[in-house]
């Protein structure tokens, strides 16, 4: 039996562009009640807006994931409008890639902050909740290069996507029965996310790789068929890249 969108709450972190924002558009037209955290407030509105204009549901906060608080408000604010919660999709990442001598460490502290402590405050916001409900969902937005190293140059943003690899599957074994856990792994994808690159000849190459970026919406799918399954279904990590992706 399929475990209907219709009336999921989802939590998105990161729903002001790319995948966040995309899978936020896709939820709510099949039927999702969907609740967007990011710093980019006027684009959270805007995107929030057209949903509920087209008949969604939807409300947002403003929401810096590095903040602990932030992301308590987050959570409060889709119990406070719909009551309970279904999903919690972890997505807000940053990926600023450079080798590791170029030292840009308060990058790599960013990324740390963003991509592993962001998802950290993101589950412990919502566990009690799901715990005391007797279900939730996890989705944690992982990627390629937290499956294979991407290196010379994402040695540190692999290593938060490896992290997030490694908290999916101790957060499925720990409290699994009744609380789902979903790590995505996604390759290259059309968003903003390589903009986070500083470094020039990294973006140079970045670039490259994201000449065959597949669309959000891929990963929306994705995401998609992991919640439809039905309760007794975990699905626990689903990759996907562009078919002639090498990396
Ligand atoms: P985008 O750059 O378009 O989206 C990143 C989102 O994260 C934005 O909404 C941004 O919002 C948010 N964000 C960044 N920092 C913070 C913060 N401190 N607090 C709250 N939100 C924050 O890129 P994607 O959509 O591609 O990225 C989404 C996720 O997908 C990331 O985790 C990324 O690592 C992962 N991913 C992406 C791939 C790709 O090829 N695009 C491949 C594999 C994984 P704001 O700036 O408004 O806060």
């Amino acid at each position: 039996m399929v475990n209907s969108i219709e009336g999921k709450v989802v939590v998105i972190t990161g729903a002001s562009s790319g995948i966040g924002e995309t899978t936020a558009r896709y939820l709510a037209a099949k039927g999702a009640k969907v609740v967007l955290g990011a710093r980019r407030e006027d684009n959270l509105s805007k995107i929030v807006t057209e949903i509920n204009k087209t008949e969604g549901v939807a409300s947002f906060q403003k929401c810096d994931v590095t903040k602990r608080k932030d992301v308590e408000a987050l959570v409060k604010k889709a119990i406070d409008d719909f009551l309970k919660i279904d999903v919690m999709i972890n997505n807000a990442g940053l990926m600023a890639i450079a080798p590791l001598e170029e030292l840009k460490i308060d990058e790599w502290e960013s990324m740390i902050d963003i991509n592993i402590k962001g998802v950290l405050y993101g589950i412990a916001a919502t566990l009690p909740i799901f715990k005391k409900q007797g279900y939730g969902h996890y989705i944690n937005i992982s990627s390629v290069a937290g499956v294979k190293v991407f290196s010379p140059g994402g040695t540190v943003y692999s290593a938060t996507k490896f992290a997030l690899r490694a908290l999916s599957e101790g957060l499925r074994h720990e409290v699994g029965g009744k609380i789902r856990t979903t790590c995505i792994e996604p390759g290259a994808v059309a968003t903003e996310l390589p903009a986070g690159t500083t470094h020039l000849e990294s973006a140079n190459k970045l670039a490259s790789v994201f000449n065959d970026a597949i669309p959000a919406e891929a990963v929306a799918k994705a995401i998609c068929y992991a919640l439809e399954q039905p309760q007794e279904v975990d699905i626990n990590e689903i990759a996907l890249r562009p078919t002639v992706q090498e990396f």
